[in-house]
This record gives structure tokens, sequence and C-alpha cells, in this order.
């Protein structure tokens, strides 16, 4: 039976749930596939990518910190990959061309929008944090036509320097932590990697208010610091990045199979308490 060849590379690797949410995808299509992890040293990544298609491989996931390489070296980038300067998933085109898409913020967006049933238009929304996946998330949300997006960073350069970017897309702002305007925000979404170190970002309490969703972009068994401070502070609801993990991979699935799997029982069998 054919064993269609897909994997993720990153440094490091094993931590990855790709394979899992890949695997469920394909049972789903009722197909057997090979999904591999590639631990890849950060001068190997394009002979690492070129191997692998040379063995056949028909699609990679492409995680930290290898992004904005795998950007470079894509022959064709999506809109998405575009705007991000990144790319998360990799095609093969017929003369072994390399073929780049960003997932990540559809990924986001479908979480919220189709699981968590939020909807953005006129919305004020703040993105704490200036990095990699603030800038995958801010087309595809500023595409929702919300009232606003807020950038705060703690290098405020970083945050000025995405607003700019992004301006023609939408109203954005940028600021510093200690600037943020005080008042109650729709959506507040954390994109620092802050939640990695257990540390939440050092924001004022009143940008939380009853009517407040939080977004947390790291996931974990155990709830996040962010969730957890969100949840002391009355937020209307509190939600981690495992949905916009499974969304995004079932975007790459989508591109390169042109199947779209159901997500929801590859989340309660990531998260079977829900
Ligand atoms: P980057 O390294 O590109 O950016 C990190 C950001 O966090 C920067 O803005 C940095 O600020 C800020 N930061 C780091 N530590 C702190 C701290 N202690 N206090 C305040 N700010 C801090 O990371 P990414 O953008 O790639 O990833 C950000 C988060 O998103 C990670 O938790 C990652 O796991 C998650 N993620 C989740 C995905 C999912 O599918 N759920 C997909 C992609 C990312 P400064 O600029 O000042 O250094």
């Amino acid at each position: 039976m054919v064993n269609y060849k897909y994997a993720v590379i990153g440094n490091p690797i094993k931590h990855s749930k790709s394979p899992l949410i890949h695997q469920a995808f394909a049972q789903q299509e009722k197909v057997n596939i090979d999904y591999q992890r590639i631990l890849a040293s950060e001068d190997k990544f394009t002979q690492s990518v070129i191997e692998f298609a040379n063995r056949g491989g028909l699609g990679l996931n492409v995680t930290v910190p290898f992004k904005i390489v795998a950007y470079q070296q894509c022959q064709q980038l999506n809109e998405y990959a575009q705007a991000a300067g990144a790319v998360n998933t990799i095609s093969f085109d017929s003369d072994m061309s390399w073929i780049g898409a960003n997932t990540d913020g559809i990924g986001l967006l479908t979480d919220l929008k189709n699981n968590q049933h939020q909807d953005l238009y006129n919305k004020n929304i703040l993105i704490l944090g200036a990095g990699g996946a603030t800038r995958g998330i801010l087309l595809p949300l500023l595409q929702e036509n919300p009232i606003q997006i807020l950038i705060a960073n703690r290098t405020v350069a970083k945050a000025d320097a995405l607003a700019e970017a992004f301006s023609s897309a939408g109203t954005i702002n940028s600021c510093g932590f200690e600037e943020i305007d005080t008042q109650a925000f729709d959506l507040v979404i954390n994109a620092t990697s802050a939640s990695l170190d257990h540390d939440v970002p050092p924001v004022p309490d009143n940008i939380i208010g009853a009517e407040t969703i939080c977004y947390d972009l790291a996931y974990s068994d155990q709830p996040t610091v962010f969730i957890n401070w969100s949840k002391k502070l009355n937020a209307k609801k509190s939600i981690d990045g495992i949905g916009m993990l499974i969304e995004q991979a079932a975007e790459s699935y989508y591109i390169w199979r042109g199947f779209r799997p159901d997500t929801k029982p590859v989340f309660n069998l990531l998260r079977p308490a829900n």
C-alpha cells in the first residue's frame, strides 16, 4: 500500500505533536502516511529538505528556528507566507522547486471563529509580542476588519516596525507594555514567548474586562501562567494555543492532500477532558 511521506523539521523537535495530529488526519482520509520528525542542525536545513524530497517526501512542516530560512529558500510563496516573511508549510512542485505557505494565522483565525465562535469585526484587539508569530497572524486578523489592532512589545521598536509594515492592511498601532491604553480590550492575544518561561508580560490588569477574550498562543498540558492570570481577572474566556496548533496543521494537510480533516476529534484526542 502507498505510504505518503511527510515530516516536521525543526530544532528541537522531539516534543512536536505534529506526527500525532497528522496521523489522525490520515486515518480520517483512510490513507497511510509516514510522518517523521526531522532534527536539523542550524546549517543543515536546506540539505535536509533536499534529502527529504529526494527520498520521495511530499510535504514538510517547518518549526523553530527554520521558518525564516524556509521563507528565503522557497521559490514560490502564498499570500500569507509573503506577508509573514516566514514559512511553516513546504510542498514540492513537479520540478522539485519549493512552494511555501504560512498556515499559522489561518490556524488562529479558524480556532477563534469556528471553534470559539468569536467574530472579530469591529473588535478592539491587543496583541502582546512582536516576534515571528505576531507577524504571521497580523494579515488574517486585519482581514477580519477589527476597529484596531494595538501591538505592545517589550522592545517597542519591533512593535513599531510591524505596525508600519502592515499599515496598509488596516488600523494598527504600537507601544510598549506600560503605554497600553488603560481600557478593556475585546480580545487580548499573548504572542510573547513569556509563557514558556512561566512569565506574564508586565501589562496593566484593566486591559481585561468582563467581556474580554484572552488567547495565549502558547499551550501546555497544564494551564499557562497567562491563562491563570486572565482567569483570575475574570476574563470572559481564556483559551490556549492548542486549537491553533491543530487548525494550522489541518490547513497544511489540506494544502498537501486537498482533504480537509475534521479537527474536533483531534482536539478531543489531545485534550480528553474537553
Ligand atoms: P519569537 O521569539 O519570534 O518572539 C518572542 C516575543 O516574545 C518577542 O516579542 C519578545 O519580546 C517577547 N518576549 C519574550 N520573552 C518575554 C518576556 N519574558 N516578557 C515579555 N515579552 C517577552 O517567538 P514566536 O513569535 O515565534 O512565538 C511566540 C509564542 O507563540 C511562543 O509561545 C510560541 O510557542 C507560540 N506559537 C504558537 C503557535 C501555535 O500553533 N499555537 C504557532 C507559533 C507560535 P522582544 O521583542 O522584546 O524580545
